[in-house]
């Protein structure tokens, strides 16, 4: 069953998001060579808990860090760790709070110093790619045509549409129905109504959309050794669109 949050569940879900949204800025003047993604951890995980809130990935499902940190051809779940940032790398760091019993879910991809172009091209349009999807969002609307929205969107740009990871609905549990595939036909799926929350997150490769599993069982990375962006925001759907949950503007 898809949850319709009640107006004291979306402030409380404001807060999470806004609390993933000041974790990403904390980390930005860290992200440069030399530092291990085992420090971004750390900053990040003092930062959640001086909002009073709780890093949501640490120990969900045995997950053993507070954020993951995926580098250049690792898609998602990257384990933080000993690894340096280089110069060219880009990382991929997801973030989720919980706050009161509501969680905020959000990704963004960086640069770590200069990167090529493919790279750059590479993140500027899985960034677009995302709110080509949100842009759909609205009541009556249905989870279909977000997915087609941000697949359309990559072939155009020929990125490969990682499958084997979705977005999802979130709230009180981090990951909650309904999946939000980045694929998809229009007009299909579940309908949106107000007061549904839900996380968006294409996550698209330079190459193939393949993927695998590393042997640490968690990290996902391209099989043909591409690069792969992933970016992500928490919503709400409201009464004529949406509101993004973990962006800078929900809370004075
Ligand atoms: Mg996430
Ligand atoms: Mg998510």
């Amino acid at each position: 069953m898809i949850s319709i949050k009640s107006e004291y569940e979306i402030e409380l879900m404001k807060k999470a998001g806004h609390i993933v949204y000041l974790t990403h800025q904390c980390l930005l003047p860290y992200i440069k060579p030399g530092i291990t993604t085992k420090d971004l951890d750390k900053i990040a995980e003092d930062f959640i808990r001086s909002q009073g809130a709780t890093p949501s990935f640490l120990n969900y499902n045995g997950f053993p860090g507070s954020i993951c940190t995926s580098i250049n051809d690792q898609v998602v779940h990257g384990i933080p760790g000993n690894r340096k940032l280089k110069n060219g790398d880009i990382i991929s760091i997801d973030i989720g709070a919980c706050y009161k019993g509501y969680h905020g879910d959000s990704a963004w991809s960086y640069p770590v110093g200069d990167v090529t172009d493919k790279k750059k091209y590479l993140l500027e349009h899985t960034e677009k790619a995302l709110y080509e999807g949100l842009k759909q969002v609205r009541p009556g609307a249905h989870i279909g045509d977000i997915s087609h929205a941000i697949e359309t969107y990559a072939h155009k740009h020929k990125l490969g549409v990682v499958r084997e990871l979705v977005g999802h609905g979130v709230g009180s549990h981090l990951h909650e129905e309904p999946d939000v595939p980045n694929y998809g036909k229009e007009k299909t799926g579940p309908v949106l109504k107000e007061g549904m929350t839900i996380a968006i997150e294409p996550m698209l490769n330079l190459g193939t959309r393949e993927v695998f599993m590393e042997d640490d069982d968690w990290t996902i990375i391209t099989q043909d050794g591409k690069p792969s962006a992933h970016f992500e925001h928490s919503i709400v759907v409201t009464k004529d669109g949406y509101q993004i949950l973990t962006g800078d503007d929900n809370c004075e």
